[in-house]
């Protein structure tokens, strides 16, 4: 395989773009009425949002969302005029004009931040768009009760502010058991009633798999989209997105008693052979995944021995017959077999970390792009 475009990375990341349109598809599929959005933010969950918000736009998505006020500035460009391109951390004092320059719309977390939108609706004379975030249980962004409370008792609360969403975001949604689940709809709920025609957004991924009881006029997916089960405990609907080989730089036979890597914390038990892989967890392969990972060739699952470096990891490839892998060849380290959700398991994390951790050295390229 020398020779190849990948020669020069060691290991290449394949992005499926229509697998995350068919999970886009499939979760509107779900909804009875109302838009399906998608989160971004992150880079889209580290998979490229430059790639993958052109191509669900492509697919139909109209409602885009980033955390943060950069990532906003960085996507607009790429994103057609009728996109909404929202930012759910809002805007920090004084950044309020960014957002109008920029075509972003701030979601607003806190009474000064609904203030400053305010103030700068005046002082344009024109409404300002806007999503207002009140807090049914996370504790982390938006209104609590009594903010909520007293901006609807102020004459002036939402003057000039053209409010799009009233949202809140779900603590376990990924629990459909979980009591706080239907708690924080009924919060949501009554709030809603105190803003009569005001449209509501309340569930992520999993959330959505709670019921039409959720969906409102907006829901906001973005793990799911991109391979991450949305159920726990439950098989996933969705496509795998993702795919990650990496490269063998070399192989080597080792007598039954040898230990490997960084502090030999793994000794073979019988006569073995190992093939190092030029992946390390500098390239966000975790550490805590040392002895624990695995990875695939012709559908043999190869275990990850010793201490992954920064560079480098190594696999047993003994279940492989001599001569199958050599430098230059790939293995799997994330594929449908072994996916994000499985390789979270084992290292004592979430689908979502193991994504938003993909590194930045791999050979990036992406499958095919989406048809409407
Ligand atoms: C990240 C985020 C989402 C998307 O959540 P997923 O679980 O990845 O679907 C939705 N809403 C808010 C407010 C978020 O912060």
């Amino acid at each position: 395989m020398s020779g190849d475009a990948f020669a020069a990375y060691g290991a290449r990341l394949s992005i499926d773009l229509d697998a995350l349109c068919d999970n886009w598809r499939s979760l509107r599929g779900r909804l009875a009425s109302g838009d399906c959005g998608a989160v971004v933010k992150a880079d889209a969950y580290g998979l490229g949002a430059a790639q993958v918000a052109p191509a669900l736009y492509r697919a139909g998505c109209r409602q885009f969302f980033v955390a943060h006020l950069n990532e906003g500035i960085a996507l607009r460009p790429l994103l057609p005029a009728d996109a909404t391109l929202s930012v759910l951390h809002g805007a920090h004092p004084g950044s309020e004009a960014e957002f109008v320059r920029h075509g972003l719309q701030p979601v607003l977390n806190s009474l000064p931040q609904v203030a400053a939108w305010r103030a700068l609706a005046g002082r344009l004379g024109r409404p300002l768009a806007a999503i207002l975030q009140i807090d049914t249980g996370m504790a982390r962004l938006g209104l609590d009760a009594a903010e909520f409370a007293q901006l609807l008792a102020s004459a002036d609360g939402l003057a000039g502010i053209e409010l799009r969403y009233l949202m809140s975001h779900l603590v376990s949604a990924e629990d459909p058991a979980a009591p706080i689940n239907r708690r924080q709809l009924a919060d949501f709920r009554a709030a809603l009633e105190r803003l009569p025609g005001v449209r509501a957004s309340l569930a992520n991924s999993s959330g959505i798999f709670l019921g039409a009881d959720y969906h409102f006029d907006l829901v906001r997916p973005g793990a799911a989209l991109y391979g991450v089960a949305p159920v726990a405990g439950q098989p996933n609907p969705l496509r795998p997105v993702v795919r990650l080989q990496g490269k063998v730089l070399q192989t080597r036979r080792i007598a039954a008693g040898t230990a490997v890597a960084y502090s030999h914390t793994w000794t073979a038990g019988r006569d073995s052979r190992l093939a190092t892989l030029a992946v390390g967890y500098a390239d966000g392969y975790l550490r805590s995944l040392s002895n624990r990972g695995v990875a695939r060739c012709d559908g043999v699952a190869l275990p990850l021995v010793g201490n992954i470096s920064m560079d480098t990891l190594i696999v047993d490839i003994t279940d492989l017959p001599e001569g199958r892998l050599g430098e230059g060849d790939y293995v799997d380290l994330a594929d449908p077999v072994n996916g994000v959700d499985a390789i979270a398991g084992r290292a004592g994390t979430i689908g979502y970390e193991i994504l938003t951790s993909l590194g930045r050295r791999y050979a990036r390229s992406y499958l095919a792009a989406c048809r409407t």
